[in-house]
């Protein structure tokens, strides 16, 4: 039997012209490169995005043409996240902290037509453009300094649009969006986000369960819209009809913790490097804000019990969630069930983990004799599917085997899933440690590293051993003033694993490097002390 219900495409028109009736008097303000503050209303923001998306076609882009953007997170980005979609084009964000030879390979490999870059990162532009082929540039005036001849002011461009645009009609599963894997893993990879996934992946984060955004909220995103759109939150923020702010160029703690205060931010969103900051900042001072209290989203990698602990007894809650670029990003969220809300120490427990997975995410954990049984402890490979989970990587057939003849995508993180659903990743399997033909998680062993009351960060990695095959290294910045030893670490992390888990060393190094998205870069970690010997 048929059904009786409309069959309505589910596109980011829907979202954008709701945000223009609905909530024309919002906010969207952006700090611009001279710390000043760029402020206007949803309307603006409607009027400018439309005329954005009726200039491309004015300009030729033909339905799923690649409009890239090299910009921090700012106002002419939101409007390029819609804009450019709504044209029929397919918008994408690159990520400005890779190096210009990965930029251009990716600009080729998607084959980028047009580019939208901030003025202030012309820079980057310059290195790139002997390698790549774009037929127009765009340059956003960040700075009202006057844009170099030979390109295009973003402004100007903009004008040549009509404000009684008319949208192209679009199917729900055409390209809306792509974005490449940052590489932590090998060579960027590119994921095409359709309107429906971006729209299913807006209502599935919204949810009170999920990232519990709406319209009374004021959100600011401090991961980059260039990683992975910015966990959705730019469409999500939209949708929901709330505040936005954004952080333009400025991502240091103390910007962030201003920005905060003088704009009433509740909800924000970032990586464990960026929040390991804000609260140094925080405890150094803990009277110079005045903030409301804020729910916190910490994904991209895990998020260290200490740092959920201690935000707590500043008023604010980290959120814990996990997610990948191959879905949209998100996947699951810590949030506690009901009956788990009594004892603050199993919800510490629960809120270290990465949680359940959200409605329309499917999850299973596989090991070498088929799914491991959901008891916490039993370790396999997390395979997800999902209406927003990538089902190929864009024009890279050799990826082929990320999924499985039964259709689940292989995310390469090893987790137990607990007999309630939650998840807790141990490590990407590149990252894991086997030692005598055991795993021991490297992430665990980090958590336990930065609770300790002297670190203030650390990464675990293997090194190659003779008789265990890898052993584990620990490499650990210490906190400003503050001194451990390696006996003193080892004697803190005793009591809390197994004699075989414990770090054969302890390394103490000014900072740990870092990805282009703030994760630690292990791979690096590994090659510089490959050689290490324990004494
Ligand atoms: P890249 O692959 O370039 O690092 P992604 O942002 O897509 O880019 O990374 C996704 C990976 O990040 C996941 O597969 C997982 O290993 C890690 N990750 C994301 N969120 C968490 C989390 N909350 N805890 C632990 N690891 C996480």
């Amino acid at each position: 039997m048929q059904s009786t219900m409309m069959d309505f495409p589910l596109t980011l028109v829907h979202i954008l012209e709701r945000a223009g009736k609905f909530f024309p008097q919002e906010e969207v303000v952006t700090r611009l490169p001279d710390r000043s503050l760029h402020r206007y209303t949803y309307a603006e923001f409607y009027r400018r995005a439309r005329q954005l998306a009726s200039a491309l076609q004015k300009a030729g882009l033909q339905r799923g043409e690649r409009v890239a953007t090299l910009s921090w997170n700012t106002y002419a980005h939101l409007e390029a996240y819609f804009g450019v979609p709504v044209a029929g084009g397919v918008v994408h964000p690159l990520n400005l902290r890779l190096h210009p030879s990965d930029i251009a390979y990716i600009v080729n490999h998607a084959q980028d037509k047009i580019l939208i870059v901030d003025d202030v990162l012309l820079g980057l532009y310059e290195a790139i453009r002997p390698h790549v082929r774009l037929e127009r540039v765009l340059v956003v005036p960040l700075t009202g300094q006057p844009v170099p001849e030979g390109l295009e002011s973003y402004e100007d461009f903009l004008a040549t649009g009509d404000e009684g645009f008319a949208y192209p009609e679009l199917s729900e599963q055409e390209a809306a969006g792509m974005c490449y894997t940052s590489g932590t893993t090998g060579k960027p990879k590119g994921v095409v986000y359709s309107h429906r996934s971006i729209a299913l992946h807006s209502l599935g984060s919204a949810l009170p369960d999920a990232l519990n955004l709406s319209s009374r909220d004021v959100l600011l995103p401090v991961v980059p819209m260039f990683h992975v759109l910015a966990w959705g939150l730019p469409y999500t923020g939209v949708m929901t009809g709330c505040k936005l702010v954004l952080p333009g160029p400025h991502l240091d703690a103390v910007s962030l913790l201003d920005l905060f205060e003088a704009e009433g931010v509740n909800k924000t969103a970032g990586v464990p490097t960026i929040w390991l900051g804000v609260l140094q900042a925080l405890e150094k001072e803990p009277t110079r804000w005045r903030l409301r209290p804020m729910e916190m989203v910490v994904g991209g990698s895990a998020a260290p019990e200490a740092m959920i602990r201690a935000f707590d007894r500043l008023g604010h809650t980290v959120l814990h969630a996990w997610g990948m670029t191959e879905m949209s990003p998100l996947g699951t969220v810590s949030r506690l069930k009901r009956h788990l809300l009594g004892d603050p120490e199993v919800a510490y427990r629960y809120r270290a983990q990465q949680g359940l997975p959200t409605p329309w995410v499917e999850i299973r954990a596989v090991g070498e004799q088929g799914e491991v049984p959901w008891d916490g402890r039993s370790l396999g490979e997390l395979q997800v599917r999902g209406p927003w989970v990538a089902r190929s990587y864009y024009n890279l057939e050799a990826e082929s085997d990320k999924w499985t003849p039964d259709g689940w995508f292989r995310t390469g993180d090893v987790v137990a899933i607990d007999p309630e659903g939650y998840i807790r990743i141990a490590d990407r399997t590149k990252d894991l440690i086997k030692s005598g033909g055991e795993w021991i998680s490297s992430i665990d062993l980090e958590n336990a590293l930065m609770a300790h009351p002297a670190v203030k960060e650390a990464a675990v990695i293997a090194i190659p051993d003779p008789k265990w095959d890898e052993r584990p290294l620990a490499v650990v910045v210490l906190k400003e003033g503050q001194s451990a030893t390696p006996e003193e670490l080892r004697a803190f992390l005793e009591p809390r694993f197994a004699k075989w888990w414990l770090p054969d060393g302890y390394v103490f190094v000014d900072e740990i490097p870092r990805t282009s998205t703030g994760k630690f870069l292990k791979s690096k970690l590994r090659e510089t002390y490959k050689d290490y010997k324990a004494t």
